[in-house]
């Protein structure tokens, strides 16, 4: 305990100052380790990647400095040897011309042709250049020689091709060929091969020249001919082929068609290739075409569609009538059912002849329906306000037939001549009625009941030459136009109407509402069925609450009672037509 400090405000200063210090001093110093630790770590950072990169470098120079040493060493060897023997010259001279003789000789062939001698030292150094340039060359050489596969068939080479799929395919061309006889004639086709570098004398072959050196290597009695293919395959061999297609080509110039056709052609495709065949798959040149021109007929069965006919069945399968009714006797009507079975009897070329015709046909386009509200019809009311047309559409239809049948068919064009007229069906929304107690009134319909409610308390003409329909209502009731239109007199009519409103309905038709208590509509306003134009009242010259109704046609009165319609559902009539 420090008694003498004790309570006293100098000493607690002095402490807390002495603290203050030290705190700082502290503070100072640690701030020093960290400054000297930190500037201590990057300076052994910095040693260490310095250090690294000297290594890196050394490493590279040492690699120099042997290569070097190895590219020059046999000179340096020369260079001490040289110096060396030159030593040895100088000293011979002083025992003597042999011997001196004798050092120069040594000197020079050691120079020349000893290890590490100038000739040695030039073969060392050029040898690997050379080896280099050889090998390259050797490649070169290699890469540009063209090989071949030297076929061996029989025990003797045959020829030079360039892959064995051309083997193959003579192969198959070989035994194409034999399979013509019926005697089921085989040949060992089994051959060897090898790689062959080409010279300029040799030729590749083509597989059709391999097949006629594979039957020519074979033990056959073959003959050079003409081998016919259809669609590739190999058919049978002529002597004159020209014979055979001028017999085919006629054939094609005396097809009759009826009306216009194109591309008229054999569906197969017919080659001749000249050739080694043989003898027995030689044909003599008139049954060949025989065979070529040939058909036979089949018979089969057709089920019939609705709206064929015994017409259109035959022509399908290019059958004559009677042929129909020989195959088909208990079926003698013109017309068959769908699902009947008929017999037919369909003809098959050996080579069957294709054409094209075109046909322009006309089809129909169906049309759409659509319904809508209107006011312009009552409620309970659904009629066709535009009757709906169906479109048109001419096509141009490419038909291939094959002997006279229809095979295929595509629409090459196809032009809408009409468009389709969309059917528009109304539904009435117009609902203002007489009074239920009123007697039903059934005119068109073209206009709507003016009051809401009332009933007919005086008719058109009546005893007293009455220009309109009175309907009487309690004062107040609404009053709506009977047709769309456009307002062309609202207000007071001092000629007996007192309020009144005039609307034209921009048909030749117009309509008056008389005596009201109130207007609602003014002059010029478009107004549509339904509207609400006024009140009923009784002004002017009026006795009693009532509407006077006028349908005025090019300025003449009609009766309102032609036009309107009370009864719902009754209305089917088109108001246009
Ligand atoms: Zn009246």
């Amino acid at each position: 305990m420090d008694h003498e400090d004790q309570d006293c405000p100098d000493n607690i200063f002095k402490r807390v100052s002495e603290h203050t210090v030290n705190y700082f001093a502290r503070f100072g110093l640690y701030a020093v380790k960290i400054l000297a630790v930190a500037a201590l770590g990057t300076v052994k950072g910095l040693k260490l990647v310095f250090s690294e990169l000297l290594g890196f470098l050394s490493f590279v120079f040492k690699g120099i400095r042997w290569f070097w040493h190895g590219m020059t060493e046999s000179i340096r060897l020369r260079t001490k040897r040289n110096k060396e023997l030159y030593n040895n010259v100088r000293k011979s001279k002083k025992r003597g011309k042999a011997a001196h003789a004798g050092a120069v000789t040594r000197f020079a062939g050691s120079f020349l042709f000893g290890e590490d001698g100038i000739l040695y030292t030039v073969f060392n150094y050029t040898m690997p250049i050379i080896s280099v340039a050889f090998f390259v060359g050797i490649i070169r050489y290699g890469s540009s020689l063209e090989y071949g596969i030297a076929v061996d068939f029989n025990g003797k080479e045959i020829g030079i091709i360039n892959a064995e799929a051309d083997f193959e395919k003579a192969e198959r061309e070989v035994q194409q060929r034999i399979a013509y006889n019926e005697n089921d004639k085989t040949i060992d086709l089994s051959a060897n091969f090898s790689l062959k570098i080409i010279s300029d004398n040799d030729k590749l072959m083509s597989s059709d020249q391999l097949a006629n050196k594979m039957l020519e290597a074979s033990d056959e009695k073959l003959t050079e001919a003409w081998g016919i293919y259809i669609d590739g395959k190999f058919i049978a061999a002529v002597e004159d082929k020209d014979q055979i297609q001028k017999a085919l080509s006629d054939r094609l110039l005396n097809y009759h068609v009826d009306g216009e056709v194109r591309d008229l052609s054999y569906k197969n495709k017919i080659e001749y290739t000249q050739g080694i065949y043989l003898q027995d798959s030689v044909m003599e040149e008139k049954p060949a075409i025989e065979m070529l021109t040939s058909s036979t007929e089949k018979k089969g069965v057709y089920i019939a569609q609705t709206g064929d006919t015994t017409v259109s069945v035959c022509q399908k399968y290019n059958m004559s009538l009677d042929d129909f009714k020989k195959l088909n006797p208990y079926n003698s009507d013109m017309t068959l059912k769908g699902g009947q079975v008929i017999n037919i009897l369909e003809t098959e070329s050996y080579l069957p002849i294709q054409y094209v015709k075109e046909f322009e046909t006309l089809s129909f386009l169906d049309y759409e329906t659509v319904e809508y509200e209107t006011s312009s019809l009552n409620v309970g009311v659904k009629t066709i306000l535009v009757k709906g047309m169906p479109g048109e559409k001419v096509s141009n239809t490419e038909i291939t037939y094959v002997d006279g049948i229809e095979r295929s068919r595509k629409t090459v064009k196809s032009v809408v001549t009409k468009e389709p007229v969309i059917e528009q069906i109304g539904i009435g929304t117009y609902s203002a009625r007489p009074d239920p107690n009123c007697r039903p009134v059934t005119g068109s319909g073209e206009m709507g009941w003016p009051i809401d409610g009332g009933w007919i308390s005086d008719t058109f003409i009546s005893d007293r030459n009455h220009k309109g329909l009175d309907i009487a209502a309690n004062e107040g009731t609404d009053i709506y136009a009977a047709a769309d239109g456009v307002v062309i007199s609202a207000g007071w009519n001092s000629g007996g109407y007192g309020y009144m409103v005039q609307i034209d309905h921009l048909n030749g038709y117009q309509t008056i509402y008389g005596h009201m208590s109130a207007v609602f509509a003014t002059e010029n306003q478009t107004v549509t069925r339904g509207q609400l134009i006024g009140a009923v009242g009784n002004t002017g010259n009026s006795n009693g609450a009532h509407c006077h109704f006028e349908v005025r046609y090019m300025g003449v009165c009609y009766d309102p009672e032609l036009f309107l319609n009370t009864v719902d559902g009754t209305n089917e009539e088109d108001p246009d037509g």
